[in-house]
């Protein structure tokens, strides 16, 4: 895998982080503002989703929620398109494997 693969997998650990944080923080409410979790580290675009979309993400390591427009093609595909974002899942293999190992729900 490629330093630029791995960077890209990190970050969007990084970045699921900080919505589950999101979510923890805005029990009750019927749409969640999470941060875009594409791999770019200087993205800034804020995502709306409800928590059930949310939730059926979480519940697979290799799903994350981005900005339209907003995947990595090399490293992960687009499998649901959405008003407003998009849910990619990681390649299998070492893209996959960083998923896995830094889910907070595991
Ligand atoms: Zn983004």
């Amino acid at each position: 895998m490629s330093e630029r693969e791995r960077r890209i997998g990190l970050n969007e650990a990084v970045f699921r982080e900080v919505n589950e944080h999101v979510e923890s923080l805005s029990q009750g409410t019927d749409a969640l503002s999470i941060v875009c979790e594409c791999g770019e580290l200087s993205c800034t675009e804020r995502l709306f989703v409800s928590p059930a979309k949310y939730e059926a993400v979480r519940a697979h390591a290799a799903l994350f929620l981005v900005a339209p427009g907003h995947v990595a093609a090399d490293v992960e595909d687009v499998v649901e398109r959405s008003d407003g974002f998009e849910i990619v899942r990681k390649h299998e293999g070492e893209a996959q494997q960083i998923a896995e190992e830094t889910d907070p729900r595991r």
